[in-house]
Parts: structure tokens; C-alpha cells; sequence
């Protein structure tokens, strides 16, 4: 276990050391010497490409385009979050290298899916039925789905929204929250592919509500957004997880793993979550 570990360092150091030429710095005998007497043992299980990813050398994680304050570009222009730093320090203190795709939220599932990207974070619930298709790392994040109305709306309640239009945005939890009570109370759905387009279709009254997480709905609300949460808030709690591909990226995924409770217990995950809740 740890000889794979260090095998995957390793890998990623020189990775790093050949960034311009890509992918023919495999070298899977280059590290054999290097660590431990079962030199060969080390090089061949480090064949066996558990972490071996996309791209060859440098693993390709999708994300969400805009789901502040998980992922989004700051004033600076810089892409930032609670999402993109935690994989920032799970990649120094575990030792490999990465490339964030900002695709949006659907896509990147997609990205996943497909085998174009090797693993996703993006504020992402880790539920029963994602779960067939992906593996998750442990919770790193609890959230849960709320409604949300432009600021001033008449609608209070789930009953308020009988014979109107709600706007979700499309693979997520709150799309497939939406859908499940949409004939009980009688509204039609609206898809959105990314979060701001949804929350400006409620603005402009075109929609008279959207559900969302809420922790993301807070802190737009904080920031400025003309929007409330009337009602109910947190029904279900589905936490976010680090995800790939069901079956594939083992080590990929293990690493998240490791890196997280490493960054959990060093105060590094605090200080990340503090420096965007506050
Ligand atoms: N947490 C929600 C989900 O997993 C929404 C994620 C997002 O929009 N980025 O479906």
C-alpha cells in the first residue's frame, strides 16, 4: 500500500519534471532502484495503472463552471473555492498533479462517465443512485436542497407554486428534488445549464422559484443576489463527494481519501472553509 503510494509520488514528481513533453514520461522502471529491495514488485504493481489517468501523467478533474462558493472566478479573475482549494492541498500533501476543468456541473458528470476526465468535484452529493455509476470519496461537505424565490415574491410555500413555472438546473439534486413533488403541487420545470442563468430567470420573474443548495444559495443571498428562502430549508442532507468513475481511478480516489483526513486533521480544511463562510 505504501510502496504504491510512493510509487505514484514518484510518478507525479517526474511527471512535474517533464510537464512540456507529456506522455512518454511514464518510465514505470525508473523508480524501481530507488526506494526498496522489492524494486521490481514496486514498478510492476505501479503498472498495473491503478493511477494511471487521462492524460497519461497529469490527472484531469472536472468541476462546475459557477457554484460559488465551491467554484468560481473572484474579482481577481482567478478560478477559486472551498472545491479548488481542498483539491489543492489534497494534490500538495498527497504529490500529484492535476488539471481542473471548469465544464459545468452536468458536463463534468459526463467528463466522468465518458473516461475524458478521471475524477469530479463539484459541490457533488454523493447519493444511492450516483452511486452505480460512480465511486465517492468520504463527505467532505453537508448540504441540503432549498427553495428560492426573487426577493419579495408572493410564493411562502411549496402550495404558492401550483400552476407556475420553477427553474432547476439540469443532473442535479435539486432538479431531481423539483421533479419528485412537481405533480404533487402542480408546477412545471424549467432546466438551466448553469446556476446564475437559473437565479436571474427567477429574478426577472420569468420563474417563480428555483431549488438549490443550500449553502450556495446563502452565500449568493449574502453576496447580493436578489433572492430569499422562504419556508422550509434543508429537507434532505446530501453531502458532497469527490468522485470518479465507478471502478476506475482506485488510486486517484485514495489519495482524495487520504489527503482529505490529512488536511482535516493539520487544520488545512478549516482554514479553506473559513476563508469562504465567513
Ligand atoms: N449538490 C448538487 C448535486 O450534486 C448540485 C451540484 C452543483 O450544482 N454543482 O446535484
Amino acid at each position: 500500500m505504501k510502496k504504491k503510494v510512493l510509487a505514484v509520488i514518484l510518478t507525479a514528481a517526474m511527471a512535474l519534471a517533464a510537464t512540456a513533453c507529456g506522455s512518454s514520461a511514464e518510465a514505470p522502471a525508473a523508480d524501481a532502484g530507488t526506494e526498496s529491495p522489492a524494486g521490481d514488485e514496486s514498478a510492476s504493481g505501479e503498472e498495473g495503472a491503478e493511477a494511471e489517468s487521462a492524460s497519461g501523467d497529469t490527472f484531469i478533474i472536472a468541476t462546475d463552471t459557477v457554484f460559488a462558493p465551491f467554484e468560481f472566478t473572484d474579482a481577481d479573475n482567478n478560478f477559486v473555492g472551498i472545491d479548488v482549494d481542498i483539491l489543492a492541498a489534497i494534490a500538495e500533501d498527497q504529490g500529484f498533479t492535476y488539471e481542473l476543468q471548469s465544464l459545468g456541473f452536468d458536463a463534468a458528470l459526463l467528463a466522468v462517465e465518458s473516461g475524458q476526465a478521471d475524477g469530479v468535484i463539484a459541490g457533488m452529493s454523493i447519493t444511492d443512485e450516483r452511486k452505480q455509476k460512480f465511486d465517492f470519496s468520504d463527505s467532505y461537505y453537508d448540504a441540503g436542497v432549498t427553495m428560492a424565490v426573487a426577493k419579495g415574491s408572493d410564493v411562502a410555500s411549496f402550495e404558492d407554486l401550483s400552476g407556475k413555472k420553477v427553474a432547476v438546473k439540469t443532473g442535479t439534486n435539486g432538479a431531481a428534488y423539483a421533479k419528485s413533488i412537481s405533480e404533487q403541487y402542480g408546477f412545471d420545470i424549467v432546466e438551466f445549464a448553469d446556476s446564475p442563468t437559473m437565479y436571474q430567470d427567477v429574478i426577472t420573474g420569468n420563474t417563480a422559484a428555483c431549488f438549490e443548495d443550500y449553502p450556495v444559495m446563502a452565500y449568493n443571498i449574502q453576496q447580493g443576489a436578489g433572492m430569499e428562502m422562504p419556508g422550509d430549508v434543508n429537507e434532505s442532507l446530501t453531502p458532497y463527494g469527490f468522485a470518479v468513475k465507478k471502478g476506475e481511478n482506485a488510486e486517484l480516489l485514495s489519495m482524495f481519501q487520504a489527503g482529505l483526513k490529512n488536511i482535516k486533521e493539520n487544520g488545512k480544511y478549516d482554514e479553506i472553509v473559513a476563508k469562504y463562510t465567513k
